[in-house]
C-alpha cells in the first residue's frame, strides 16, 4: 500500500471511531476496547538490542480499572509510553499492534495517531510536582489546557465557561476551595493537592482511558488511600478505565478489578484481583506475594533470589528461570505460552500449568 492510500485509510478509520464514539455517546454511553496485541519495544544502545517489552498481550475494556505490577525496570511503564507514543525515537522500535476499537495505533500517520491519543488517552505521573509548571498558577495552566482541547473538539469556550470547567474539575478530585487552588502555585499546594491538580488536568481532556504512573509513591500513606480512592470513583461513577502501574502488590489490592504481573518484560500473570491474591500460579507471582510484610506470623518477608536480567542478553525462553525454584529443562528451552487455568480469566505463563507442557516436549 503506498503512503497516500494509508494516510486515506487511516483518516477514514480515524472518522469512523469519532463517528461511532458520537452515536454511541448519544446513545448513552460509548463503549470502547483498548488491546496490547504481542507488542514489543526494544531499544537500540551501544550495549546492544534490548527487549524490553517481551510481546505483552492485554485488554483493558470500558470502565476497568486494571493494575500492573512487578519490579522497577521490568517494563510496565515502557509498555504504556508505547501506548502514548513517548518512546524516544529512533532508540526505541515497537512491533505488534496496539489496538483500540480494532484501529491499530501503530499504523496510523503521527498525525492521526496524536489526534486520537490526545482524545482518547491521557496519563498522570508520579511526581505530581515536577509534572506541573512552578511558573503558571494552576488556574493558568488549567485554562490553557481546557482551551487547546475545546479547539480540538472544534468549540470556541468562553473564559467563563473555562472558568466554570475549571472549578467544576478540581470539585470531582475532591478539592476543597477549588477558587483558591486557580490562584495558587504548585510549590504553594501539598503533594496530595498536587496530584489532584495533575488527575483534575488529565481529566479536562475527557479522556476515555487515564494512565496512572505510581501516582501514590511519593505521597504519605494516608494521603494514598485518598487519591486510589478518586480513582476508583473515576472508575464506579464515571464509567472511565483506568492503568494502574505499580510496585505494590497493596495498591492493586485496594482498588484494581483485574491485575497483570509483568517479569522482565513479558506478561506472566493475569487474572481478576481476588483471584489472583487468592490462588497466584506463576512461581514470580507467588514469589512477590511472599515479599510482603505481615503483621503476624513470620514477620520478616521472604525475598525472590537474584535480580532481573540484562536485557541485551536476557535468559532463554522463560526469563524467569534463573531465578525460578521450580525451573526444568524446558524452561530454558521453549517459551511458556500464556495459557487460560479455568473459565474465570485467569492466564499464566508457566509449564507448571496446563498440558502444553507435554506437547512442547514432545516437539523439543
Ligand atoms: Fe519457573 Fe519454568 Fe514456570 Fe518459568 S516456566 S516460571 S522457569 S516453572
Amino acid at each position: 500500500m503506498d503512503g497516500t492510500a494509508m494516510d486515506a485509510r487511516t483518516r477514514s478509520v480515524t472518522v469512523a471511531l469519532e463517528q461511532r464514539e458520537g452515536r454511541q455517546g448519544r446513545e448513552g454511553g460509548a463503549q470502547h476496547t483498548l488491546r496490547f496485541d504481542d507488542l514489543s519495544v526494544t531499544f537500540q544502545s551501544g550495549e546492544g538490542t534490548a527487549r524490553v517489552v517481551d510481546r505483552a498481550t492485554l485488554e483493558v475494556r470500558q470502565g476497568e480499572l486494571i493494575g500492573i505490577v512487578g519490579e522497577t525496570g521490568c517494563g510496565k511503564s515502557v509498555l504504556m509510553r508505547a501506548l502514548l507514543d513517548l518512546l524516544p525515537r529512533p532508540a526505541a522500535r515497537v512491533a505488534g499492534r496496539i489496538e483500540f476499537d480494532g484501529t491499530d495505533l501503530l499504523r496510523l500517520t503521527p498525525r492521526e495517531r496524536r489526534r486520537l491519543t490526545l482524545r482518547y488517552f491521557n496519563m498522570v505521573f508520579q511526581d505530581p510536582v515536577g509534572s506541573l509548571n512552578p511558573f503558571f498558577t494552576i488556574g493558568n495552566q488549567m485554562r490553557e489546557v481546557l482551551t487547546q482541547a475545546g479547539r480540538r473538539n472544534g468549540q470556541r469556550l468562553s473564559r467563563a465557561r473555562i472558568q466554570q470547567r475549571a472549578v467544576e474539575l478540581l470539585r470531582t478530585v475532591r478539592l476543597d476551595d477549588p477558587e483558591r487552588v486557580l490562584r495558587s502555585y504548585s510549590f504553594q499546594l501539598s503533594g496530595g493537592m498536587n496530584q489532584r491538580v495533575s488527575i483534575a488536568l488529565a481529566l479536562s481532556v475527557d479522556p476515555w482511558l487515564i494512565v496512572a504512573d505510581e501516582p501514590t509513591t511519593a505521597l504519605d500513606v494516608t494521603v494514598q488511600a485518598e487519591i486510589l480512592s478518586l480513582f476508583d470513583a473515576l472508575v464506579r461513577e464515571q464509567g472511565r478505565s483506568v492503568l494502574l502501574i505499580t510496585h505494590s502488590l497493596g495498591v492493586v489490592r485496594q482498588v484494581a478489578d483485574r491485575v497483570a504481573v509483568m517479569y522482565a518484560g513479558v506478561v506472566v500473570e493475569e487474572a481478576s484481583t481476588p483471584d489472583l491474591f487468592a490462588s497466584p500460579l506463576h512461581p514470580y507471582t507467588v514469589g512477590l506475594l511472599a515479599c510482603v510484610p505481615r503483621l503476624t506470623g513470620q514477620a520478616v518477608a521472604k525475598g525472590i533470589p537474584g535480580t532481573l536480567p540484562d536485557y541485551t542478553a536476557p535468559p532463554t525462553a522463560c526469563r524467569f528461570h534463573p531465578r525460578c525454584p521450580h525451573a526444568m529443562p524446558i524452561c530454558r528451552e521453549t517459551r511458556p505460552p500464556a495459557i487460560a487455568v479455568g473459565d474465570g480469566g485467569h492466564r499464566v505463563a508457566c509449564w507448571l500449568y496446563g498440558d502444553e507442557r507435554a506437547r512442547a516436549e514432545a516437539t523439543v
